[in-house]
């Protein structure tokens, strides 16, 4: 078996570690358009800090793909697949033939149509080479302005604030991390991000960036207008459609695939921030590595089956323990279980007597309990009022 996989992400790396404890002797080729190994994307805040080089991110080092026999094209963007010959081309001239192909070309950083967009200065955060881009801005500037108040965007701030600069965050929400967190967990953490050097304009709109050769800061719509030489662009990502609409493939907000990871091109899988699956998209790390596992076991002759990931985020700023998972119910319609004494808080949203998601601000007792619950799907309706207390002996859950 001839097996390509593009993208060198962690799904892409799943896949191909799977692939190989299946098969010890199919040739496996992996092509990525990045010059680096596969690292942890999900720590390139800290290079943007400057407190760690790409080599330390590295997930394995170079010998693992020579014993695992992977051969690892780097700095080659596939161009160009022919599913008739079965064949990919890069752009560098590479070639490869598959029997099995995986698309796990990830996403990238969603830029919105805003005037003075273009100007050197304006940065957005999704591979090694804009870490290192922004790490070299953050030299010339006292302020960077981050334009999106998620949580990719208040960890790549925090970087910049442990660089020492100011960072003003603007956010069209009318509060921080509107996925991830309701309007009162998200006040408690606004006033200790404020405590850690942050400003926010929220509920604002960016009307241009300004600056003669390069961005100098921005104006808001409401006349507002913010200085700073390095503008970062959090807004969200899109996935990397370009290869899936040239095969043809069934395309709807990313790749469709089956339970299989099977694309509705024959021999094509596909996983990772490119993919819609069950009508979901979900642009986390673990949900990437579950799927490549899947797909990879499927390339190999497999059935496995992927039913799907917990919606999990935590947010990694110093003093922040923020983590909430599955539905969290921003407009409060469901029955749920909230303690805060102003200054933590907890919310565990039920439906039909089933935990069906949580925010855990500022405390972690019962947290991996309700993980547990929420990933079972057991009945703890018993115990909805008994939550709201804050001692609550979270391993009733399981009992
Ligand atoms: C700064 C940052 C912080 C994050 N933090 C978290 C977090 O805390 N928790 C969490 O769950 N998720 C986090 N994420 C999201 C997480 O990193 C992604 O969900 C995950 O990396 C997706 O994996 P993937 O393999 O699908 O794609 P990617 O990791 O994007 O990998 C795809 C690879 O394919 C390459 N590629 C694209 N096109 C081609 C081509 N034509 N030819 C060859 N190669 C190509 C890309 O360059 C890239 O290297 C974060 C992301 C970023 C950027």
């Amino acid at each position: 078996m001839r097996y390509v996989i593009i993208g060198h992400g962690v799904a892409g790396h799943t896949a191909a570690q799977r692939i190989r404890s299946l098969d010890p002797v199919g040739a496996i080729t992996l092509f990525s358009k990045e010059p680096d190994l596969f690292y942890y994307r999900v720590r390139l805040p800290e290079v943007v800090a400057g407190e760690v080089n790409m080599d330390r991110l590295a997930v394995q080092p170079r010998e693992w793909y020579t014993q695992n026999a992977i051969d690892v094209v780097l700095g080659e963007t596939v161009v160009e697949v022919d599913p008739a010959e079965r064949r990919v081309v890069g752009d560098r001239g590479a070639r490869a033939s598959y029997d099995a192909l995986l698309l796990a070309v990830g996403a990238k950083s969603f830029v919105p149509p805003v005037a003075g967009s273009d100007k050197p200065g304006v940065f957005t955060l999704r591979d090694a080479a804009d870490a290192r881009a922004i790490r070299a801005a953050a030299e010339t500037t006292g302020t960077a302005i981050l334009v999106g108040g998620g949580l990719l965007g208040l960890e790549a701030g925090y970087g910049l604030i442990r660089r020492g600069l100011r960072v003003h965050v603007v956010e069209m929400f009318d509060r921080l991390l509107p996925r991830q967190m309701c309007p009162t967990g998200a006040r408690l953490l606004q006033n200790h991000l404020e405590t850690l050097g942050f400003s926010f304009f929220l509920g604002a709109r960016i009307k241009e960036i300004f600056g003669a050769d390069r961005a100098e800061g921005l104006l808001l719509e409401d006349g507002r207008r913010l200085d700073g030489g390095l503008v970062l662009f959090s807004a969200g990502v899109r996935p990397n459609l370009d290869l899936a609409k040239s095969l043809g493939l069934q395309i709807e907000r990313g790749v469709v695939v089956d339970d299989g990871l099977k694309t509705s091109l024959d021999g094509v899988w596909a996983a990772g921030d490119l993919v819609q699956h069950r009508g979901q998209v979900y642009g986390i790390w673990p949900a990437a590595r579950d799927q490549g596992r899947v797909a990879g076991e499927n390339m190999a002759g497999g059935s496995a089956v992927y039913t799907g990931t917990v919606m999990s985020n935590a947010l990694k700023v110093a003093g922040v323990d923020l983590t909430s998972a599955g539905n969290i119910d921003p407009e409060d319609k469901l029955p749920q279980a909230v303690f805060t004494d102003g200054r933590v808080f907890r919310k565990i949203v039920m439906d039909q007597g089933r935990i069906a998601g949580f925010i855990f601000y500022g405390l972690k007792t019962g947290l991996r309990e309700c993980q547990e619950a929420l990933a079972s799907g057991r009945d703890v309706s018993a115990f909805l009022a008994a939550m709201k207390e804050k001692e609550f002996d979270f391993s009733r859950l399981s009992a």
